[in-house]
């Protein structure tokens, strides 16, 4: 890709000096750096229960939030497709696990009260080896997905807003 986008400047650059009888113009500059990326993001949101055991304020309480979870993937070249990746794919792809977060209850898996009384009446629930924060949450997306993805492409960040002003991103390794 680097090599088309290269050869592709050139030709613009040249017609443009041609153009213009060798004036310097804005395309002696690139347009483009030809070490760049493409970061694709899609968002998803869904309702979720949790209780945080550590809080000393009201989210010791069970409660809920309507979260809105963005996926950022990195790709440094196109597929065939001359995409990072279909969006749809990326729907199927996380669906299996936005169909187990929904409507939801994530627990502390040292909530044992809490968890007893889920499973007793057969609810929804999901332990975590910690309280379920946003952050912990990025952090079970992230694993979820990073084995899933096509060859080439990488998780840039996940991140989660539990309302229109409180957001986490989870920003990975090599694209900080
Ligand atoms: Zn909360």
């Amino acid at each position: 890709m680097a090599k088309i986008l290269e050869e592709s400047y050139k030709k613009v650059k040249d017609t443009i000096k041609e153009g213009l009888n060798g004036i310097p113009t804005l395309f002696d500059k690139p347009l483009i750096s030809l070490q760049h990326k493409y970061i694709l993001r899609k968002r998803f949101k869904l309702p979720i229960g949790h209780r945080l055991s550590k809080h000393e304020g009201l989210c010791k309480n069970v409660h809920g939030h309507n979260i809105v979870c963005e996926i950022a993937l990195v790709a440094y070249d196109l597929n065939d497709n001359d995409m990072v990746i279909d969006f749809k794919k990326v729907k199927e792809i996380m669906n299996p696990l936005l169909n187990s977060l929904d409507h939801c209850c994530l627990l502390n898996e040292n909530d044992f009260d809490d968890i007893k009384h889920l499973a007793k009446n057969n609810r929804k629930y999901i332990t975590f080896n910690g309280d379920p924060t946003a952050e912990v949450l990025t952090e079970y997306i992230y694993n979820y997905i990073s084995d899933k993805l096509p060859e080439n492409i990488y998780t840039h960040s996940i991140r989660i807003w539990e309302n229109d002003n409180s957001d986490i991103e989870l920003i990975i390794g090599d694209n900080i």
